[in-house]
């Protein structure tokens, strides 16, 4: 009789990626904008949705939505690649440069699609630490290097899930000692005080990959770029699938870039929104927090964190519970949501550490 084939021997361990959507009224548990996008590009889309052949195969190199993207990133359209969300810009740069015999380096705690992705493509995943304000240390990551002679080296800043910012002296000394590709994930770019995009040039093995999923409001549309040297650009185009990108999909990137006055206003609100979480925790007896250059938050409670989870649950708030994270013991983490929901956040945050905790 006909068998089922086994699933890869180097899959058996993998766990697929998840992030419970529960819900709830207040949900902070994976970043995305609180904001609905524009009332004035939900228009324009409905309208552009008319102008679609869809009997047609899409625009195969997405030209028109590339070139939207690097005028709003400064960059010529021949660096910019897109994606169905980065998370495909990331499979992309494994399938090309990552595989079987060759290694990508990340340093943790970090953003576990990193190394998730690696690991579907037969990459072998190397992994440094941080120091305790969960910054890189440059020695340490110049050893790792040294060590694996990693193909692909990986970096997130702001980091997610710690919020921490990269200071540009440790990318740089990265990018000197990397035996390859460095690829910066600017996910939360546009929250923090500096990009390496201008870092970007055509003979440097520098990528640095951005979403529309957090500060444009798009999660749903499914939508990434980066930015880098042609030549990566074309080893991206080679391993993408043909026609990956939907018409609705490069439609809705070319009508949001139209509205970057208003994305840059709701930064600024949900910024202002971080400072204000900030200084809450900060006041807050028994939460130890850190410092974010991105639209979420990194705590500890004193009191046991799947005990505070599932009480700010109750009082129907979802955050992420990363407290099983390697290095992130004891951890949660908040996206910025409306002030609403961040008073919300707040109320039931101070309740939930100031009653004893029974465990
Ligand atoms: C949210 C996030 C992304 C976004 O992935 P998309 O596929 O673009 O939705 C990428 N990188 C990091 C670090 C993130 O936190």
């Amino acid at each position: 009789m006909a068998e089922f084939p086994p699933l890869r021997d180097d899959l058996v361990e993998l766990t697929g990626y998840h992030s419970p959507q529960v819900e709830v009224p207040v949900r902070l548990n994976t970043n995305e904008s609180p904001y609905a996008p524009p009332e004035t590009f939900l228009r324009e889309l409905e309208a552009g949705l008319r102008g679609i052949d869809f009997h047609r195969y899409p625009d195969r190199s997405a030209t028109e939505l590339r070139a939207a993207t690097g005028a709003s990133l400064r960059q010529p359209v021949e660096r910019v690649f897109c994606g169905n969300g980065s998370n495909e810009v990331l499979q992309c740069l494994l399938l090309a440069f990552g595989g079987p015999g060759r290694r990508a380096a990340v340093f943790r705690p970090s953003y576990l699609l990193h190394e998730h992705i690696a690991r579907i493509t037969g990459t072998e995943v190397v992994g440094g630490g941080r120091r305790a304000d969960f910054t890189i240390d440059p020695d340490e990551a110049l050893g790792v290097l040294a060590d694996a002679r990693p193909e692909i080296t990986f970096l997130c800043t702001p980091n997610n899930p710690t919020g921490v910012v990269e200071p540009r002296e440790t990318v740089e000394a990265v990018l000197d000692a990397a035996p390859g590709l460095v690829v910066i994930d600017e996910a939360y770019g546009e929250f923090a005080p500096w990009s390496a995009l201008e870092l970007v040039a055509d003979d440097r093995p520098l990528v640095v990959v951005r979403t529309f999923s957090k500060a444009w409001s798009l999660a749903a549309v499914r939508l990434g770029a980066c930015v880098a040297p042609p030549r990566v650009v074309e080893a991206l185009e080679a391993v993408a699938l043909p026609y990956h990108l939907p018409a609705f999909t490069q439609l809705a990137g070319r009508l949001a870039l139209g509205h970057e006055e208003e994305t840059r206003h709701r930064v600024d609100v949900i910024l202002a929104e971080r400072e204000r979480i900030q200084a809450a925790l900060e006041r807050m007896d028994g939460v130890a927090s850190w410092p974010s250059g991105a639209n979420f938050l990194l705590f500890r409670p004193h009191a046991p964190a799947g005990e505070v989870w599932r009480r700010l649950l109750d009082a129907g708030v979802l955050v992420r519970d990363c407290s099983s994270w390697e290095g992130l013991e004891g951890c949660l983490r908040v996206s910025v949501g409306t002030p609403e929901e961040n008073d919300a956040f707040l109320d039931a945050l101070s309740a939930a550490v100031q009653t004893e905790v029974v465990s």
